[in-house]
């Protein structure tokens, strides 16, 4: 099962198996022209209201200047859907982001993603076929009909439809609890992809399971690297996924920032690893992230682990507050960053002159399924 868009590796050829992409067709305006601003405003103001442009939190300032409304993937997905007049949809994000801005778009709205090599290597980490051959390990084992398969948003639309072919639900990292809630209520365990850190530190830390409870799923080892007992026991089975942003932040980077900064405040997001989570004073969403230092008191301060943009946004906003990067390290998201002024000018000017480049579709059959597991998600209580 693929999507109808075709995602290319460095020009050579369509690699329905990844979320990466190829260079974009046509002439990219070089990084050097200093017109690339006024450019984009021009092509901006002759689209008008045809035009809607959507920026994710993690997008460079560059871009989310000319961005119409910000926010994380699933409110970028609702904005779009709730823009009906706008028949060019521009998701400066990453492309399961734009896919789910498909999905829940109309049939007249085209999605264009700036750059196709903007993927996203936590979705690359579940695959169609991984997914299937990791169903067929549990039907084997005899548990498939007590599993209900839960997916993270940052996942591609194949494992979306998936999900909601065998029963399942999509998640974000704001309903996640309420979404094992419902797994709960329908089978005895749950099949959590693609993130495992999201799934493990939602069971043990705002469900009560035990580490005990959780196994991880290896996707590139045969039966996933479990054996059938550690199946049938399991509560929380965990897809061997992470991100490359969040898995980065350590316990030394929360230990050394307490020692650098007195009194700090530690603010993670759920992506982290365990043992960073546990170490946290608080724990949210990309949004809560953002309202939790905003409408924190002048004079407090703040290490924040989540990707870096955001990060210096946010010190930027607040010169009142002290507002640092968790780690030491730079840690932008390399693939959302491949969305830059060039890629943004270059989309908008083709748009202007009538040419839908770089258009993200995803073929009717994925898309009625992801619907259904979004829609399953809409209803939770
Ligand atoms: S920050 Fe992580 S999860 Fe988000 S797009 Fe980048 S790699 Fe994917």
């Amino acid at each position: 099962m693929t999507t109808g868009s075709s995602l290319l590796i460095l020009g050579q050829g369509a690699d329905p198996a990844s979320e990466r992409g190829v260079s974009c067709p046509g002439e990219l305006p070089p990084a050097s022209d200093p017109a690339l601003v006024e450019r984009a405003r021009a092509a901006k103001a002759a689209l008008g209201d045809r035009l809607f442009v959507l920026g994710h939190h993690y997008q460079r300032d560059e871009v989310i200047q000319f961005a119409d409304v910000t926010g994380d993937s699933f409110k970028l997905a609702q904005e779009a859907a709730a823009r009906p007049q706008a028949p060019y949809i521009v998701f400066c994000g990453v492309h399961f982001m734009a896919e789910s801005a498909d999905i829940l778009t109309s049939a007249d709205q085209q999605v264009v993603l700036p750059d196709l090599a903007a993927g996203c290597s936590m979705a690359d980490m579940a695959t169609y076929d991984q997914v299937e051959e990791c169903w067929e390990v549990l039907e084997d084992a005899g548990i498939a009909d007590d599993v209900v398969p839960i997916t993270y948003m940052n996942s591609s639309a194949d494992i979306k439809a998936f999900v909601g072919r065998h029963g399942g639900v999509v998640c974000t990292s704001s309903n996640a609890r309420r979404a094992l809630e419902w797994a709960f209520a329908k089978g005895s365990k749950v099949l959590f992809l693609p993130d495992q850190h999201l799934g493990r530190n939602t069971a043990v830390l705002e469900m009560g399971l035990s580490l005990d409870d959780c196994v991880v799923y290896s996707p590139n080892r045969p039966d996933g690297g479990l054996s059938t007992a550690e199946l049938r026991d399991a509560t929380m089975i965990l897809w061997r996924g992470h991100c490359s942003v969040h898995g980065r932040f350590s316990l030394d980077s929360v230990n050394e920032v307490r020692a650098r900064i007195p009194g700090v405040n530690v603010l993670v997001h759920p992506e982290c690893r365990h043992e960073v989570v546990r170490a946290a004073d608080l724990i949210g969403s990309t949004e809560y992230i953002i309202r939790t230092i905003d409408e924190a008191p002048a004079g407090t301060a703040w290490a924040v682990g989540t990707e870096l943009n955001l990060v210096k946004r946010l010190a930027g906003r607040h010169p009142d507050k002290t507002v640092v990067f968790l780690d030491r390290t730079v840690c932008f998201c390399s693939t959302m960053n491949r969305i830059d002024l060039p890629h943004l000018v270059w989309s908008l000017e083709s748009l202007a002159q009538g040419e839908v480049v770089n258009q993200i579709t995803v073929e009717a059959e994925t898309a009625h399924y992801a619907r259904v597991a979004l829609d399953r998600m809409l209803a939770l209580p």
